[in-house]
C-alpha cells in the first residue's frame, strides 16, 4: 500500500517526500532522510493517517485508486499541519494542530 507515492511535498524544502515501511507506512522528508537535519527537518506522515482524512472527507473508505483520482497534492509540514488538495477544485482539508477544517 502506498497510496500517496509523489502526491506529499515537505513544505518545508518543498521536496517530494519519500515512502517508507516503517511504524506501517510513512511519508518523510526526502532532503531530510538523504542529507540530515542540516539540510530539513524531520517532517513525517503516517500513510493511515493521511487516508482516514481523506476517507472521512467522503465518508466512505477509498481504494488507493481511488485516493490517487482526487488528490492533487498535500503539504505537510508536520504530522499535525497539513493541507489536502483536491483535483476538482474542491475546498483542501487544512490540518492545523487541534483545529481541522474538511
Ligand atoms: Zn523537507
Amino acid at each position: 500500500m502506498n497510496s500517496f507515492s509523489k502526491l506529499c511535498k515537505c513544505k518545508k524544502c518543498n521536496k517530494t517526500m519519500k515512502f517508507k515501511k516503517e511504524s506501517g507506512g510513512l511519508y518523510c522528508c526526502s532532503t531530510y532522510d538523504n542529507y540530515g537535519k542540516s539540510h530539513c527537518d524531520r517532517v513525517i506522515v503516517k500513510e493511515e493517517f493521511l487516508k482516514s482524512l481523506v476517507c472521512r472527507r467522503f465518508e466512505k473508505e477509498l481504494s488507493d485508486e481511488e485516493i490517487r483520482e482526487v488528490i492533487d497534492h498535500i503539504l505537510v509540514e508536520d504530522y499535525l499541519l497539513l493541507e489536502i488538495y483536491f483535483k476538482n477544485n474542491e475546498k483542501p482539508i487544512l490540518l492545523q494542530g487541534k483545529f481541522i477544517q474538511f
